[in-house]
């Protein structure tokens, strides 16, 4: 009798390890922007003037269900959507999928798009992302607001989607799938290595061929229930300290103001440098000089 228990107690324990792989949690951040989504190619689509912005902020809600169903496929527990994009109140709350939770607004925090994140989070995906500033073929790229030029870390220039990556890799959290433009998709990939990207659009010049929206969100929604079933491929995004912001912008202003950030150096015509070995006071820095 003593030693059946025993038996059972070992044959229990060695099941958890054997199949300690079905986890007990999958939690998921979603940051959602809004250039990257299907159909949108001109600012008025994505702007609060824009006459077509209702219907597109409707197909954005879409694109983020999209993905929430994925990741439910996938078995998540606990999904954080981060609306990324301008005011950060374009999501429709009540067209949102309820299994998510939703940020809205800026906390005025380094945080940014990725504000919610932490080390809880087991996975990280962006939808409706665009590539940096000066891609060609590439549809409303820029990178954080028309002043900024070039974004690089260590030397190596990135997308808005490349410095949200090194956010959640501050917290060990990777990156795991990425929609938006082809060109973006392309950066994403080049710079992350082991991701899965749906492509919704790519340019012609300034103009787009788009998936029609329905497929998009098939494609989003079997490629993030794909992506999360075995996060054992990917890596948190993390560079060498310390981390070297190499940042070139447009306004005389505020490469000067830029220059006076404590420890920030002016490097040129229209560059500042600043180093950290955390990346949080990079993106704090970043904050301040691109104003
Ligand atoms: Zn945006």
């Amino acid at each position: 009798m003593k030693s059946g228990l025993l038996t059972m107690l070992a044959l229990s324990l060695l099941g958890s390890s054997a199949f300690g792989q079905a986890r007990q949690k999958l939690k998921v951040f979603i940051s959602i922007d809004m250039e990257g989504i299907t159909g949108v190619v001109n600012w008025e689509d994505v702007s609060r003037s824009g006459k077509d912005y209702g219907y597109f902020r409707t197909i954005m809600t879409k694109e983020a269900n999209a993905a929430i169903e994925g990741a439910l496929a996938a078995g998540a527990t606990e999904i954080l959507v981060r609306d990324s994009h301008g005011s950060a109140r374009n999501l429709l709350p009540e067209l949102l999928n309820r299994n998510a939770q939703l940020i809205r607004d800026w906390s005025g925090g380094p945080k940014g798009m990725m504000e919610g994140i932490d080390e809880s989070f087991d996975a990280v995906i962006f939808i409706g992302y665009h590539a940096k500033a000066g891609t060609p073929d590439a549809l409303l790229d820029h990178t954080s607001s028309g002043n900024v030029t070039d974004f690089s870390i260590n030397g190596m220039s990135m997308p808005e989607a490349g410095y949200n990556a090194l956010i959640a890799g501050h917290y060990g959290v990777p990156v795991v799938f990425v929609a938006g433009d082809k060109p973006l998709c392309e950066q994403a990939s080049a710079l992350l290595g082991e991701v899965e990207t749906v492509a919704v659009k790519e340019g012609i010049g300034a103009a787009g061929v788009n998936l029609h929206p329905e497929e998009s969100r098939e494609r989003i929604r079997t490629g993030v229930e794909r992506a999360l079933q075995d996060l054992s491929r990917y890596k948190p995004f993390r560079l060498p300290t310390p981390y070297t912001l190499v940042l070139k912008l447009k306004n005389e202003a505020s490469v000067y103001n830029g220059s006076f950030f404590p420890g920030a150096k002016r490097t040129g015509d229209w560059e500042l440098t600043y180093s950290s070995d955390d990346f949080l006071d990079i993106m704090y820095a970043y904050g301040v000089m691109r104003r």
